[in-house]
């Protein structure tokens, strides 16, 4: 796959900021289409403040810092009650990452801090995947990213509960310059 350096001045910085305001302040349009977005329940900031830890352990220049409270940030991360369901088979979408404006917005439907540690980290770091590092979705299903659309389970019955190698190599091909 070619590697495709993202062109958005954001994504030439050396340092992204992320935080979990408690209003949403998006535009109109996505609040819509983001069902009742507000705050990120604590279990789920958890998972993320340890996706940062496990980004920045990463061998790129690129490194992420959580601002505390209310703070404006690069990357900011709700929760969300009715978050508008695509259904595909028995797929649900329990997350979106997506750009507005200058910033990256994750939104995540609030009943997925009730999942197991697994699941909830697995989709955290999906969204993450999105949002941080601008990955796309992969389509080798055989190679168990946690960028394939839609979380399986592994032999052992678990979520993928993290950035695997082939994503792990691929945001070093991106950002190790
Ligand atoms: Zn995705």
């Amino acid at each position: 796959m070619p590697v495709v350096i993202p062109h958005d001045p954001l994504w030439q910085r050396s340092l992204l900021t992320i935080s979990f305001p408690e209003d949403f302040l998006g535009g109109r349009a996505m609040a819509k289409k983001l069902g009742n977005p507000g705050s990120l329940p604590e279990i789920l900031r958890g998972d993320f403040l340890t996706i940062i830890e496990e980004a920045n352990d990463i061998r790129s220049r690129l490194r992420f810092k959580a601002l505390e409270g209310d703070q404006r940030a690069d990357i900011e991360i709700y929760g969300a009650e009715d978050l508008p369901s695509e259904i595909d088979g028995d797929k649900v979408t329990v997350g979106y990452a997506m750009p507005e404006g200058k910033r990256e917005l994750i939104v995540i439907e609030r009943r997925v801090a009730e999942r197991e540690e697994s699941y909830r980290r697995a989709l955290c770091a999906h969204e993450a995947g999105h949002a941080f590092f601008k990955l796309k979705h992969s389509s080798d299903r055989r190679a168990r990213s946690i960028m394939i659309s839609g979380l399986r389970r592994d032999g052992e019955n678990h979520y993928t509960p993290g950035f695997r190698e082939d994503d792990l190599e691929r945001i070093e091909e991106l950002y190790a310059r």
